[in-house]
């Protein structure tokens, strides 16, 4: 296929670079990111965009992306797919989707969940929202960059499951680490802490597989003194989502709420910038109750 590939930073350089490598013809652009291996680069996001089978974006935010979308749909051929693959608010995947079914074109909405790591051994999951035609299009290329593609129904909903998924991971991240400042205060040693909750009914992602407490569980970013991993300030970007969107619907989600002021405090006022978002133990384990 003929693919544009528009913002090539942490996650889109591999994700191109690993279509260019499994033989599709690969435009990039990108404001200030190089190009990288197999990738022939463009002058503009329009030119990316031109005669291109699928155009790619993966951009920081949702008011990015629609001006992005205003340069790039006009320029495409019919019958084209957009496919983005940034973390937007649900309003921005839908009106960028509309404005491309309106101009002849497919869209989707692919957000993914795996990190850089997953977006170089191109093992990310891709949390997708459109029509079951540009799904079609689209998914030899998931099988590239990816290794699952959930299909979650119309556009807008890829966003609305990474939010809610995220939304989860906040607070049971948030609940996993003061619950291990606690046992420290109650004077219950970590890792019987661990092997009690990790087979009990306590147990969850963020304690069995990405636990918080260094040399605990598995190899984790706290064993790397809590270099992400998954940076705290994009914990704290999904779940401002993940409130934007329960505002807009009319949702009651006062622990994905408490999460986002939380990381908000942390990212912004303590130390947590550039640290993985499980360094909210140290930060719990630090205070008392005032
Ligand atoms: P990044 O900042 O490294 O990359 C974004 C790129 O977009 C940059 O290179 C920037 O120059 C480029 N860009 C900005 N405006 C542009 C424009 N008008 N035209 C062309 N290029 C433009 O961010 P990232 O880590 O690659 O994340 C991209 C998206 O993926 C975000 O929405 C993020 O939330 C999501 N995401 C990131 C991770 C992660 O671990 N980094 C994981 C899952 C999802």
């Amino acid at each position: 296929m003929k693919i544009g590939f528009i913002g090539l930073g942490n996650m889109g350089a591999p994700m191109a670079k690993n279509l260019a490598n499994a033989g599709h013809e690969v435009s990039g652009f990108d404001v200030t990111a190089p190009m990288p291996d197999g990738v022939s680069g463009a002058e503009s996001g329009a030119e990316a965009a031109r005669d291109a089978d699928v155009v790619i974006t993966m951009l920081p935010d949702g008011a990015i992306l629609r001006r992005v979308a205003d340069e790039v749909i006009p320029a495409m051929k019919p019958g084209a797919v957009l496919l983005d693959c940034s973390t937007v608010d649900v309003e921005s995947a839908r009106a960028v989707a509309d404005q491309a079914e309106a101009a002849g074109l497919g869209a989707l909405d692919a957000p993914v969940s795996g990190g850089i790591g997953g977006a170089e051994a191109g093992t990310l999951t891709f949390m997708v929202g459109g029509s079951d035609a540009a799904f079609a299009t689209a998914a030899p290329l998931f099988e590239i960059m990816g290794q699952k593609a959930v299909h979650c129904g119309p556009s807008g909903n890829g966003q609305a499951a990474k939010i809610c998924n995220n939304m989860i991971l906040g607070v049971t991240m948030i609940g996993t680490c003061e619950a291990f400042a606690l046992a420290d205060k109650l004077g219950l040693d970590r890792q019987a802490m661990f092997d009690v909750v990790s087979t009990s009914s306590g147990y969850s992602w963020t304690m069995n597989v990405y636990c918080p407490a260094p040399g605990i569980g598995p190899k984790s970013p706290a064993d790397n003194d809590y270099k992400p991993g998954f940076a705290a300030e994009l914990m704290l970007k999904d779940l401002r989502l993940s409130q934007q969107a329960a505002e807009a619907a009319d949702a009651d989600t006062p622990m994905g709420q408490r999460a986002a002021e939380l990381y908000a405090e942390f990212v912004e006022s303590e130390d947590g910038r550039g640290r993985d978002f499980s360094a909210m133990l140290p930060r719990f384990e630090g205070r008392g109750r005032g």
